[in-house]
């Protein structure tokens, strides 16, 4: 189950402009409905029926099969195998579709596809109906607004980019004529849903809105957290003590850096990995229990596989982006554990930092919790007494460690800055 966000709002609001930045960023599928019902306004026009008789436009439903793919993350939508996407962008087939999308029909028979992609994705889905029809349960809504002039304005713009021949005079008269039919159909007219957010854009520029609306998303998502209750962390902490004891007396652990141990669950802990029993310290320390990505190796050792499930560790493929554990993660820190990570995903022998791989850095974005850096270090090779530090470092709040987009780029940039903060903590070597 993902995460649903509805935009709904009138014509030239800025809508799609919005939910496909925001999307791109945040590593959402963006979802534009409007393209839905401007496919069956074109398949009407080609069809040389009149679009504003449903007598002629709803039996023409039989002929046409519709599908939306996304392709790094834009969408393009198939009418009848055919990619309509660029087709559909004239004023003649907005009308068509505002007419079409008043037929109780139309809007019926477009439904289970638009809710089908919402299921099994983080959706941003732009539309009319959206918070109210579509998706009623969705987390997070908006209802996005601007003046008609400013509408206007922005359609023109658009249009005239495309070197259309276009008149704001008439753009405005289709704006308003549209805005009309759009809230006074009788099926799903355009309305704020009760539960969702007005924001007014005119005068406002796209980075403030994006930044407004992933806001919203961050605050919905930290509402889902949950807290694992105390009583369980008593069992928990008695094999923590047991922990500490023996490796106490194996080794001389010296623990730094209390003041930024996290204060709650729900927070990723990112450590440079030295010994195979790197996990056990960290958790030693930490009193709000951990999930740890672990290589699936471990996971084909009989007795070994049974234990570590025991402590919510999870397998991943060390040499491919394995997505199936990154949502296992991101579940985990929704429930309220953390996530103990590797980030460079192999221990280091030399103690020597590598950089990071993706996934602390999805996951960190995904979630928008902050992420605690822990250092291991130990001089020479490791035998009995051996002197190792632990040192946990200021947190990395995910306003720092804010990640532009979901682009390789990004981050990679984010997981270097998580490295540097860790490479920091073993500097003074012991
Ligand atoms: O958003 P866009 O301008 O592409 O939508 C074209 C038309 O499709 C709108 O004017 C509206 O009448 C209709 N529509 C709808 N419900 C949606 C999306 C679009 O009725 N969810």
């Amino acid at each position: 189950m993902g995460l649903k966000c509805a935009i709904d709002g009138p014509s030239g609001a800025g809508k799609s402009t919005i939910a496909k930045t925001l999307a791109q960023k945040i590593g959402f599928i963006y979802v534009d409905t409007g393209a839905l019902y401007r496919a069956i306004g074109l398949y009407a026009l080609r069809k040389g029926v009149i679009t504003d008789i449903p007598e002629q436009v709803v039996p023409l439903l039989d002929e046409i099969k519709l599908d939306l793919r996304h392709e790094n993350n834009v969408q393009r939508v198939f009418l009848n195998g055919e990619d309509v996407s660029d087709l559909i962008r004239t004023q003649e087939i907005s009308m068509a579709a505002s007419d079409v999308s008043a037929f109780a029909e139309v809007r019926q028979f477009l439904i289970d596809l638009q809710r089908e992609i919402a299921a099994n994705n983080d959706v941003i889905m732009d539309g009319r109906d959206i918070g109210t029809v579509i998706l009623p349960d969705a987390e997070v809504k908006v209802f996005l607004t601007a003046s008609p002039e400013e509408r206007a304005r922005r359609r023109f713009e658009e249009l005239k980019a495309r070197s259309r021949d276009v008149e704001y005079e008439k753009v405005l008269s289709d704006i308003n004529r549209r805005d009309y039919n759009d809230s006074h159909r009788e099926i799903s007219p355009l309305r704020k849903a009760d539960d969702a957010i007005e924001l007014d854009s005119t005068g406002m520029e796209v980075g403030e809105v994006v930044d407004r609306v992933e806001e919203l998303i961050d605050a919905a998502r930290r509402r889902e957290f949950k807290t694992i209750p105390a009583w369980r962390r008593v069992p928990y902490a008695l094999l923590r003590g047991l922990a500490a004891l023996v490796f106490g007396i194996i080794f001389d652990v010296r623990y730094e850096g209390r003041e930024n141990l996290p204060k709650s669950g729900s927070v990723i802990l990112a450590g440079n990995h030295r010994t195979w029993f790197d996990p056990v310290l960290i958790a030693i320390r930490v009193k709000y229990i951990s999930s740890y990505m672990a290589k699936s190796e471990l996971f084909e050792i009989p007795v070994l596989r049974t234990i570590i499930k025991i402590v919510h560790a999870f397998p991943t493929r060390r040499n491919s982006a394995d997505v199936s554990s990154l949502s296992v993660a991101e579940e985990y820190i929704r429930k309220g554990y953390n996530l103990t990570i590797f980030p460079e995903g192999t221990r280091s022998r030399d103690g020597k930092i590598g950089r990071a791989r993706s996934g602390v850095a999805v996951i960190a974005s995904r979630c928008g919790v902050p992420v605690y850096p822990v250092g291991i270090a130990y001089k020479g090779h490791l035998r009995f007494r051996r002197r190792i530090t632990v040192r946990f470092g200021e947190p990395i709040s995910p306003e720092e460690l804010k990640i532009a987009s979901m682009s390789k780029t990004d981050l990679r940039a984010a997981g270097d800055r998580i490295m540097a903060k860790i490479a920091k903590l073993v500097e003074t070597d012991v």
